[in-house]
């Protein structure tokens, strides 16, 4: 499956000149939301990464997305892997499960985002998870942006991943694209602006 044409083809992948959440700078932006805007499409990816989880023998009871990017994937992960689906929310800035979902002691929850950068927000989720009593005991994600190795894939783990190394991650391809520290951005260079995806209707 050529991931990245189905991120092009959906105008999911971005060219321009971003400023990222991290306020690093990039030529590159990835926008899941338009590649799962087509359920179809978000079917046929989730279908793809469940593939690889159930080849993995991964025992799964539980998919947890973090609101708001993670949930479609997490949904249609689930979905695929015909186990339960539950979120983690934002409450005064601490992820939070509510919603009236239970975890059970040692359930063992999959932790699913769109796209893995660090992890910082999978595994916050997964806190909230572990504090109800459920085990982590995997990461999944669409898109990997190269900061942490998923399986089978020949990159290098960068010291800023956030995911334990101790749990399978599980990632359909690597965005891998430069980021700049803001000054030293050759695109500012160039005199050009850092835009913040989303604020011009992207
Ligand atoms: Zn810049």
């Amino acid at each position: 499956m050529d991931v990245k044409k189905i991120y092009m083809d959906a105008d999911a992948l971005l060219e321009g000149h971003f400023k990222l959440s991290s306020g690093n700078h990039s030529q590159f932006y990835l926008q899941s939301a338009k590649v799962l805007e087509d359920p179809k499409t978000a079917k046929v990816l989730a279908q793809a990464l469940a593939i690889q989880i159930k080849e993995s023998g991964l025992e799964i009871d539980t998919v947890c997305a973090p609101a708001l990017g993670g949930l479609i994937a997490g949904f249609a992960l689930a979905t695929a892997l015909d186990v339960r689906f539950i979120f983690a929310e934002r409450v005064d800035g601490v992820m939070t499960i509510r919603r009236g979902f239970e975890v059970a002691k040692d359930e063992k929850v999959l932790m699913c985002e769109d796209i893995i950068t660090t992890g910082g927000s999978a595994m916050e989720a997964a806190r909230a998870v572990e504090a109800l009593g459920g085990k982590i005991v995997g990461a999944a994600a669409l898109a990997n942006r190269g900061f942490c190795k998923h399986e089978n894939s020949d990159i290098e783990t960068k010291p800023n991943c956030k995911l334990p190394t101790d749990i399978p991650f599980f990632a359909l391809a690597d965005f891998t694209f430069e980021m700049y520290a803001p000054d030293a951005c050759p695109l500012c260079k160039d005199g050009s602006e850092a835009i913040k995806p989303g604020s011009r209707g992207n």
